[in-house]
């Protein structure tokens, strides 16, 4: 389960948008797991549409999620991705770090430009794009294409309260 952001999920639609199998993979996926909980997601076993050949498809483009998501153990995955074991993956604690302060840094400048910040699920945020002409265009111009896709959470207080912090502070200089 990817969750990303509105200019995130537009950089993957743009790479895959002339690519007829990988739209029809993602809204296959979607369908199979829209109305899944995370668990049940998870013990599912259905690969992300984007994977081609077991290589991501879209590799540079990639959600900030999946930039930090980072294995350095190739058994942890293999139990709980492909034998279905309950996830228990080693990960470096710096990419979450990271992968923390760059989202933050993407949302303060998305509150700068009045711009809507929510998180979604991707395959449901992709389907959404795709199934519309020029969403991006719309979207930066205030339409709310992603109308009837699900938000996930909001950040936490602090979190939130940190994003404001880091608008507030740049604000000056623009
Ligand atoms: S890295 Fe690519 S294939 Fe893996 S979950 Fe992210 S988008 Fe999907």
């Amino acid at each position: 389960m990817v969750a990303l952001t509105a200019p995130e999920a537009f950089l993957v639609a743009a790479r895959v948008r002339k690519n007829a199998r990988v739209v029809a993979a993602i809204n296959e996926v979607h369908n199979k797991t829209r109305e899944l909980t995370l668990e049940q997601r998870l013990r599912s076993g259905i690969m992300c549409a984007l994977l081609d050949e077991k290589v991501c498809s879209i590799y540079p483009a990639r959600p900030l999620g999946c930039h930090g998501f980072v294995s350095v153990n190739l058994d942890a995955c293999i139990a709980a991705f492909v034998n279905g074991a309950p996830p228990d993956i080693p990960m470096p604690s710096e990419y979450a770090t990271v992968l923390y302060a760059c989202r933050m840094l993407l949302m303060a400048a998305l509150r700068l430009l009045r711009l809507n910040d929510s998180s979604y699920e991707m395959n449901a945020a992709l389907a959404a794009i795709l199934s519309q002409e020029n969403a991006e265009a719309r979207w930066l111009a205030g339409e709310n294409v992603f109308a009837g896709v699900p938000t996930l959470a909001p950040p936490p207080p602090q979190f939130d309260l940190a994003i404001n912090e880091m608008a507030a502070y740049v604000a000056p200089t623009l």
